[in-house]
């Protein structure tokens, strides 16, 4: 059997994406084949793409991490799905810019009814990004302070949800308007413009001078050696995003006992990835989690959905429809 799939033959631009006919990927041992409805878009697919992410895969493949789509198959002994069952990914082994899906029993998770299969294609690396961050990495506790540096996109919205369920006082950051709008909409206090010259001193008046408890930080490169003057004593920065080198003041951390964390999704050990996927079943179910599309393409648009999500203007997620 055939299906289509996007293809990368070699790294590069956005240009290597392709639409091509393909076979169908068959099951292995406690493997799950997904019909995939809808497919997330993320900054490490291209990263991956142009060969400089953290990890290379192997050539040819097709991309992705994030499908959201319906049970098509499972191999003898997977129980926890059946053919016919609404589920999203956490990573595939075949890819998620497809038709068709293969991931192992683990990769797969049942997606609740109200949540449509372009949301569920956000909800992997966004979502397990911002709750690992955040309970994980970070320890918040209800009545702290986070400022999510680069709220409008996929991981921000994600930390906005979760950080008011936690019962944080949240700031957003966002280059534009609309971006600042959604980020209050879902549930921002206080938005900022990272392009704002003077943002870092309304981020201080925000605090009464204090400083934040917590920063997620999406663009280390640009904004890490400021954010440890903005933190609060014993504040922590866990670097989500980072796309070069910084300069920092080291006394910046020694003077607050503040603490700067990195944190890579792939690295999550096991333990953490049930209580991830375990959170993220309770807190769609309930409504608390509510992924925002922002722009649906077809799946042989790949690749400007590649130059797209490296744009400003982030808002919500890009998802791919095969
Ligand atoms: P996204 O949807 O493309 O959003 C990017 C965000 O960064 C937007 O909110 C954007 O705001 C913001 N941004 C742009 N310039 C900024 C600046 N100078 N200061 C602060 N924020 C700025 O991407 P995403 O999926 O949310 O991912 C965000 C970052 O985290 C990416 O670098 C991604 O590679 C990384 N990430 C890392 C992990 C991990 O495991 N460590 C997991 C997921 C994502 P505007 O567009 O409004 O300016």
């Amino acid at each position: 059997m055939k299906m289509k799939a996007i293809r990368v033959r070699q790294f590069g631009g956005p240009e290597v994406l392709v639409l091509e006919e393909v076979d169908v990927p068959e099951l292995g041992e406690k493997q799950v084949l997904v019909r995939v409805h809808a497919a997330g878009v993320n900054p490490a697919d291209t990263y991956a793409r142009s060969g400089g992410g953290s990890a290379k895969p192997e050539l040819p493949y097709t991309p992705g991490s994030d499908a959201a789509g319906v049970v098509e198959a499972v191999s003898p002994g997977v129980l926890h799905v059946k053919p016919g069952d609404r589920v999203y990914t956490a990573r595939t082994i075949s890819g998620a810019y497809a038709e068709l899906a293969l991931a192992s029993a683990k990769q797969v998770h049942p997606l609740p009814e109200r949540v449509s299969f372009e949301q569920g294609a956000g909800l992997y690396v966004p979502y397990g990004t911002a709750y690992r961050a955040l309970r994980q990495i970070a320890h918040v506790r209800a009545g702290e302070s986070a400022l999510v540096h680069g709220a409008s996109g996929g991981v921000g919205i994600a930390a906005l949800q979760f950080g008011r369920a936690m019962g944080l006082t949240l700031l957003g950051t966002a280059g534009s308007e609309k971006g600042r709008e959604l980020a209050k909409r879902e549930g921002a206090h206080h938005v900022f413009d990272h392009h704002d010259p003077k943002y870092r001193d309304a981020i201080l008046a925000a605090t009464n001078g204090r400083g934040v408890d917590v920063i997620l930080e999406m663009l280390a490169d640009v904004n890490l050696g400021h954010d440890l003057q903005m933190l609060a004593p014993r504040g922590r920065v866990v670097v989500i995003g980072s796309r070069g080198d910084v300069t920092l003041t080291p006394r910046d951390l020694m003077t607050r006992d503040a603490s700067i964390h990195g944190m890579l999704l792939w690295n999550v050990p096991e333990v953490d990835e049930i209580e991830i996927h375990a959170v993220l079943a309770t807190g769609l179910e309930e409504g608390v989690l509510r992924p925002v599309v922002g722009k649906e393409l077809p799946l042989a648009e790949a690749a400007r959905a590649h130059r797209e999500i490296l744009e400003p203007g982030a808002y919500g997620k890009i998802v791919l429809i095969p």
